[in-house]
């Protein structure tokens, strides 16, 4: 049995619901999506579990009740008292989608204010996975103290997945999220970036070049996704690229790299081969922009093709 335990924030999401200035509230996050791609794609006899924070008012059980219903573990989701979830609203002016956030008072934000929750979250588990924006949502001193907690995981024997998910606007600015980030790599055995970010961000020339910088900062196995393009992985004994099927009817291309986390991890616990879960990675985010919204049906063999 495999037990997987996904670190970060889950929000209450408003979309647009047809009429004018009509909502219908749901629940996302990068690490949430992740985490709920891997519980549709993994055997029953594997836990994933989510680690968060959230309140004690009706929206926080509202959360806890989606994030249960989808057969995530919640036992260590911690509740209190002093603040609630974070929000963000979906805005359509002209078909294009604009973003407005309410989170920074969000209890997620304190979930490392003291190491003991994920200590006994990660107690007994095989895997921890958290992206960037788990990094951006904390203060400093706990980022470091996650850190710290993930850094004797590994002692242990436990593996750290990272994806990146560089995003400028959650940092005071870049500086502080480029050296987050690579110091979090330096706690990393797999890290999952995709190459339009680190390119932006880290001034990437090739994924050849964002490969390297995480090969050199200590990350054992480096998969850079590149939207349509080739998917590249190298670890220490190979480096090998994987061509997406090309999709030409994207619809909605939220989720694409959370999902292909997903497929890619489900499919490298099986066995460990890098091709195929990058194939399986692949297979799984081309379902998802094939579809509206984040989190929807997918499968491992490609219905398309049954
Ligand atoms: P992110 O959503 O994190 O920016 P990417 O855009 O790199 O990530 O996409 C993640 C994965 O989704 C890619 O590696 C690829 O497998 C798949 N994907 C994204 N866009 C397309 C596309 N147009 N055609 C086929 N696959 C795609």
């Amino acid at each position: 049995m495999t037990r997987i335990v996904a670190i970060g924030e889950a929000m209450v999401e408003l979309a647009p619901a047809g009429g004018p200035d009509m909502y219908r509230a749901g629940f996302a996050g990068d690490t949430l999506n992740t985490a709920w791609y891997l519980r549709k794609l993994m055997p029953a006899s594997d836990q994933i579990a989510y680690f968060t924070a959230v309140g004690r008012d009706a929206m926080s059980d509202k959360m806890l009740g989606f994030i249960n219903a989808a057969g995530l573990a919640t036992d260590h989701i911690d509740r209190r008292d002093d603040s609630s979830v974070g929000l963000y609203m979906i805005s359509l002016t002209d078909g294009e989608r604009s973003f407005t956030y309410w989170r920074g008072q969000s209890a997620a934000r304190r979930m490392l204010d003291s190491d003991a929750p994920l200590r006994a979250a990660l107690q007994g588990a095989d895997v921890a996975y958290l992206s960037g924006i788990t990094l951006a949502i904390l203060p400093e001193p706990d980022r470091a103290r996650l850190l710290d907690v993930l850094r004797d995981f590994r002692s242990a024997g436990g593996k750290v997945v990272f994806d990146p998910n560089l995003r400028p606007r959650l940092w005071p600015d870049t500086t502080a999220m480029t050296r987050a980030v690579m110091r979090a790599a330096s706690v990393t055995d797999i890290v999952l970036p995709s190459f339009e970010d680190e390119a932006g961000w880290f001034g990437d020339l090739t994924p050849y070049a964002t490969a390297s910088r995480y090969r050199d900062a200590g990350v054992d196995i480096v998969v850079v996704k590149n939207g349509p393009d080739q998917i590249l992985v190298a670890t220490p004994d190979l480096s090998c690229t994987v061509a997406p099927t090309l999709i030409a009817d994207v619809v909605d291309t939220t989720a694409a790299g959370d999902s292909f986390n997903a497929g890619f991890l489900a499919r490298y616990f099986q066995d460990g081969n890098l091709e195929q879960a990058c194939m399986a990675g692949a297979r799984i985010a081309g379902q998802v922009i094939q579809q509206i919204g984040a989190l929807v049906e997918v499968s491992m063999t490609d219905p398309k093709r049954r």
